[in-house]
């Protein structure tokens, strides 16, 4: 079996990609910026097996880019959060997110500074006010429809800020307008 270390590489990115270079592992970080906090929304939006999602949160606690609390909604259950160091992943993201839509694929969201509405430049940066906007100053827009239908997705068809939570599992979510 393939470890997941890069013992021999004495180099930042290895250090990196023993976090984040997993299968999943930075589609989890994703939706956690999308506000995804709880297993049964990542796992309606990721189509990802139990046991592999379980492992890779898990991991990601462990390395400290999530924190686990306990759900004030579901007694027993968790919600995972980006922790500061995990919220730092933004600009790497971006940057994959902007690679992939140039090469491979157009982004079913946009990123737009949520302060003045201007749609972020390549480098995250609002190019009218002059800053990189943090994460949770950040708005997602669609800007195409996207087949799926599970609760995240219906939720990310509205104009929606990084890191504010979305309760598609839970009682007190919304209902999501289509
Ligand atoms: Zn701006």
């Amino acid at each position: 079996m393939l470890g997941n270390t890069y013992e021999g590489q004495d180099c930042a990115l290895a250090r990196a990609l023993e976090v984040i270079g997993e299968r999943w592992t930075l589609l989890i970080v994703r939706d956690a910026f999308y506000g995804v906090e709880r297993f049964n929304d990542f796992r309606a939006h990721l189509d990802i097996p139990r046991a592999v999602l379980a492992e890779r949160l898990g991991g990601l606690v462990d390395d400290g880019v999530l924190e686990r609390q306990p759900d004030p909604g579901h007694a027993g259950r968790h919600r995972y959060r980006l922790t500061p160091e995990g919220q730092d992943l933004w600009p790497a993201l971006h940057a994959l997110l902007v690679w992939g839509g140039r090469h491979r694929q157009l982004n079913a969201l946009s990123f737009k500074h949520a302060e003045c509405g201007s749609a972020l430049d390549d480098n995250g940066a609002c190019p009218a006010c002059k800053v990189v906007p943090a994460p949770q100053d950040v708005l997602t827009e669609p800007v195409r429809r996207t087949e799926r239908q599970d609760p995240v997705a219906l939720a990310l068809r509205r104009p929606h800020r990084l890191l504010e939570a979305i309760s598609a599992d839970g009682e007190d979510g919304e209902t999501p307008r289509l």
